[in-house]
């Protein structure tokens, strides 16, 4: 790091943003108000808002409260309840990006094919033949948005329809079709009732691991309460604090075994197998939704209507694994075949996709399939060493369990502004984090990792990479918050030591 040089010119950066989801538009608000105005966002869909553009299966919601799944500095008195459904989402996100006219530096269904890092720029190919220039890069891609749809013995067999939960084919028609659902996770737990629900359906859920779920009714706000939040921000503000507060403590019980942490998971727990004792009755189907893993080791899921519609008579649990799928259904490895006309994936998703496929070349010809050959990883999820000027937003270990993603890409987005500033004075020739550095935090984290819920609590989740290593955050919500608070320039490639600022976010 040189020192700042006040009589020095401060750099306009021309900056790419791939991806125009929740973070993306974040980011580019961000950078507006820095006074960045070479900025482009490029999207591959036909419209902005990422995973709630993608995710348009029946009963598509948030598990988080919708305040609290809000932007700090874009608050929404109109919710219409707890948990908004995922148009009622995906219609805030336009309608942020509407209002800070985000549409003059966007590019709809326009897909980045490459980047590559050349004498100190980024070179960007998309599909439609544009090629772009930029100082600074920052893939805004998110993390679950490359479906995954098991390679089932027989699934080109099948003559019916099947699709992926995240791409849902609303050509076929439901009504009256023997419909079965492959999975039992967040996105699963939501349409399977929706499904029963629709009239004439025989749904048939193929569960493969019991669930936790927790049970969250959906209450609708009165247009008085909207009106509340519209003439005091403040209480909007409150109400989103006190939903984070409980998140980061219930989340952080998740993250250790101390006496607290294991008291918190037992209330938890205590409160999931009430609801299932509850709402289910019949002991054999108890005994087929009873986990047998520590609870919050998979996502916790927060439902309503799950367990309630699982027994109704047009619906069945089949526990037994799939050996094939044929023609007209699906065999079960005990030979019990069941005929089907509609198959649907709620399988979930590729979680260390991130900006890939793409073509990603850093400096040197760096290539990221090798770099991440062996272990996805980042520095403070964010930087990637020998990748300058580059951003990878929402990268590997930023999920803090069920906490709200949007404060998780907020802060990030701070932490990367206190960099581009840094690049813009001169401080910083380029930002390019240190090998050792990001060695050295994640070994850090993947000590404390050790001790989390999802390391020890004996389930499989998406949570873990290949070496069984989880890509989540080990820790409180404030520890991530105090990790990114301000940049440790000692980690920065060329830092000088003399000049740089220390911090105390090691
Ligand atoms: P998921 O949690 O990964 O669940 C996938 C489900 O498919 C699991 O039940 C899994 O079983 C099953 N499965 C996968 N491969 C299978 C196979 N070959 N045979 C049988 N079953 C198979 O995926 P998701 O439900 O789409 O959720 C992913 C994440 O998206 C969530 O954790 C959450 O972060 C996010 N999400 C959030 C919301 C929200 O409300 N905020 C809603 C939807 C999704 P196993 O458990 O045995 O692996």
């Amino acid at each position: 790091m040189t020192k700042g040089n006040s009589a020095k010119a401060r750099r306009q950066p021309s900056v790419l943003i791939i991806g125009a989801g929740m973070t993306g538009i974040c980011l580019a608000i961000k950078l507006r108000e820095a006074g960045i105005s070479d900025l482009l966002m490029i999207e591959k869909g036909s419209s902005v808002g990422g995973t709630w553009r993608e995710n348009t299966y029946p009963g598509v919601a948030c598990d988080i409260p919708s305040h609290a799944y809000t932007y700090s500095f874009a608050q929404n008195p109109d919710w219409s309840s707890l948990l908004a459904g995922g148009a009622e989402i995906h219609a805030y996100f336009k309608s942020v990006f509407e209002q800070y006219q985000l549409d003059n530096c966007t590019r709809l269904n326009e897909k980045v094919l490459s980047s590559v890092y050349q004498e100190g720029r980024w070179h960007v190919q998309t599909d439609q033949g544009n090629h772009h220039t930029v100082d600074l890069l920052f893939a805004a891609s998110g993390m679950l948005h490359q479906p995954v749809t098991p390679e089932l013995p027989g699934r080109a067999e099948f003559s019916g329809a099947q699709f992926h939960s995240a791409q849902w084919n609303h050509e076929v028609e439901l009504e009256g079709k023997r419909i079965a659902v492959v999975g039992t996770g967040s996105s699963a737990t939501q349409l399977i009732p929706k499904l029963i629900n629709t009239p004439g359906t025989r749904v048939t859920v193929f569960q493969r691991t019991p669930q936790w779920v927790v049970k969250v009714e959906n209450e609708a706000y009165s247009a008085e309460e909207q009106q509340q939040f519209r003439n005091q921000p403040d209480k909007a503000r409150k109400l989103a604090r006190q939903i984070l507060w409980v998140y980061d403590k219930t989340t952080t019980a998740l993250t250790g075994q101390r006496l607290w942490h294991r008291l918190m998971r037992l209330s938890m727990a205590w409160n999931a197998r009430r609801y299932l004792n509850q709402a289910v009755k019949n002991p054999e189907l108890k005994r087929k939704l009873t986990p047998d893993y520590a609870i919050g080791c998979k996502r916790v899921v927060l439902a309503s209507g799950f367990y309630e519609a699982l027994q109704q008579d047009n619906a069945e649990l089949i526990t037994d694994s799939i050996s094939a799928i044929e023609d007209n259904g699906i065999r079960t490895s005990t030979g019990e075949f069941h005929e089907i006309d509609v198959i649907v994936y709620a399988t979930g998703f590729n979680p260390v996709a991130y900006m890939r496929p793409m073509k990603f070349l850093g400096q040197d010809g760096l290539d990221i399939e090798s770099v991440w050959k062996d272990k996805v990883q980042a520095y403070r999820s964010v930087l990637l060493p020998g990748f300058p000027n580059f951003f990878l937003m929402i990268g590997p270990n930023s999920p803090i369990g069920n906490y709200s993603i949007i404060s998780i890409a907020e802060a990030q987005t701070a932490y990367a502004m206190q960099l581009v500033e840094a690049w813009r004075d001169g401080r910083l020739d380029k930002i390019d984090v240190s090998a050792a550095a990001t060695q050295e935090w994640n070994q850090k984290l993947r000590a404390k990792l050790k001790d989390t819920v999802w390391a020890t609590g004996g389930c499989n989740s998406w949570y873990l990479d290949a070496d069984g290593d989880p890509l989540s955050w080990p820790d409180s919500w404030q520890n991530f918050l105090r990790s990114i608070e301000s940049p440790k320039w000692d980690d920065f490639v060329g830092a000088n030591a003399g000049s740089a600022e220390s911090s105390a976010n090691a």
